[in-house]
């Protein structure tokens, strides 16, 4: 096992991940900018080193910073959460240089997995239902036309390179087609760097699941059931769920079977999520993330079991501390993020919290990294903390979900919480009748 492990984050993920590390016994150091220097995790770390300055370019992805603190404080394991430099191969390729253990998967796999073409092939190797489309990369318009003929319209163009819904172009006709082609190279020009772009099936009603898995680092795989995340904003997930509300056991156990081969298959090491569209009844492969998600406590109140210490042990050698048949899922979990934003603008809110009070009793878990006269720079993610309730069914989570909302107390910012509250009285939301489109649909409407 690690002596000592440097979290390469901020925010409440940092703290979950020091939470997991002082239950197994092992030391803690985190880095941080300046702006971070009155952080929770920074407090309750063991060691903490400032690496640089507010801007994320210069401290939380500053590699170079981060690998000379791992060398002064004698870390001899890197956990990097989600986002910052969880899924950069090369990060993962250098601390292994160093013979610094990075807490997920390797380099190689982070590669393959951060080219949507290469992912979806392999996707398809590895007998995963895929949204039909282009083999690769689309030439010019003459190819995209006579694929977009074969698959039927609508399609989607999407960019290889593509992250955080960008570069994504639909066209209905093909009239339609040549201008989303050239737009969506442009974009994923722009902001990726590689104007590689693919075609898709465009999918008009699905539901966002994803699944799970876990490499055990010795050719197993496992699988922890699926999340649905279809409740998004611009494609980013506001509320999230364990089990999905559209599945019943037989699909849970034959699409996380896939998944747990696919994955034993490819040789992968440590946590991972298959993301899906699902559309009557059926699965399609849109990516892989190589890291913890932001929505994985969900999965912890239905599994019992806590998945950043199985990052752990497995990074360390030590293997899963389940076997699939030990996985059993119980009742019902919903996660809410609670943003620092606008309810009905989603502009950011940054400033101090004057109070903060935290719902609590049976069932509830408040992941969150702020406190009472904390001051929420305005540099980073908007992400304040997360309320993940769990009960022994639907019906009863969202009871004590609404319970947990109105005791909730963020003063002195504004926050998403009075989204989640009128949520949780809707009742598409209360028959788990919604898709992927859903959301920005009823916010349109401003009801
Ligand atoms: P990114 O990595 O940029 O987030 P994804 O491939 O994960 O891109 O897609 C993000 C979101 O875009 C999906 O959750 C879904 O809402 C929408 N989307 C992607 N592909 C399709 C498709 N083929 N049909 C319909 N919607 C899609």
């Amino acid at each position: 096992m690690f002596q000592k492990i440097l979290i390469a984050n901020r925010g409440e993920i940092a703290l979950r991940v020091l939470r997991a590390c002082k239950e197994l016994g092992i030391q803690t150091v985190v880095v941080h900018s300046t702006a971070d220097s009155d952080a929770m995790h920074v407090r309750l770390a063991d060691e903490s080193v400032c690496i640089g300055p507010p801007p994320s370019r210069e401290s939380y992805l500053n590699i170079h910073q981060i690998v000379a603190a791992c060398e002064i404080t004698g870390a001899d394991a890197v956990h990097p959460g989600y986002g910052f430099l969880s899924e950069n191969a090369k990060f993962a390729d250098i601390l292994a240089a160093h013979n610094i253990t990075f807490i997920g998967p390797s380099g190689d796999h982070i590669r393959i997995m951060g080219d949507k073409i290469e992912a979806k092939r392999t996707a398809r190797r590895l007998g995963i239902p895929v949204v039909p489309g282009s083999d690769g990369a689309i030439g010019d318009e003459k190819e995209a036309k006579r694929v977009a003929a074969e698959i039927g319209y609508p399609v989607i163009i999407k960019a290889s390179a593509g992250g955080g819904g960008r570069g994504m172009k639909v066209a209905h006709t093909e009239a339609d087609l040549e201008v989303a082609l050239q737009t969506a190279k442009s974009e994923a020009g722009a902001a990726f760097g590689d104007d590689a772009v693919y075609i898709e099936k465009y999918l008009e009603k699905p539901r966002h699941i994803e699944v799970q898995v876990f490499g055990d680092g010795a050719g197993g795989g496992v699988h922890f059931g699926e999340r649905d995340c279809s409740l998004q904003r611009r494609h980013q997930k506001v509320w999230e769920e364990a089990n999905s509300p559209a599945l019943n056991a037989e699909e849970r156990s034959r699409i996380g079977g896939i998944c747990a081969k696919a994955i034993a298959d490819l040789g992968y090491s440590g946590a991972g999520t298959i993301e899906f569209l699902y559309e009557n009844g059926e699965f399609y492969f849109i990516e892989m993330n190589t890291r913890l998600q932001v929505e994985h406590p969900v999965t912890e109140a239905i599994t019992g079991i806590d998945l950043v210490h199985e990052q752990i042990r497995v990074a360390s050698g030590g293997g899963l501390s389940v076997r699939q048949e030990d996985i059993k899922f119980n009742g019902h979990a919903i996660e809410c993020r609670i943003n620092a934003e606008d309810p009905r603008t989603f502009t950011p809110s940054p400033g101090t919290i004057t109070h903060f009070h935290t719902p609590g009793g049976l069932g509830i878990r408040v992941d969150s990294g702020v406190y009472s006269g904390y001051k929420i720079p305005p540099y980073y993610d908007s992400l304040i903390g997360k309320l993940i309730v769990h009960g022994r069914n639907r019906v009863e989570c969202m009871m004590r979900l609404r319970r947990a909302l109105d005791e909730f107390v963020v003063d002195g910012i504004k926050t998403t919480l009075p989204l989640f509250r009128d949520l949780v009285g809707n009742p598409d939301i209360a028959n788990g009748d919604y898709d992927i489109h859903w959301l920005e649909k009823y916010l349109a409407k401003g009801e």
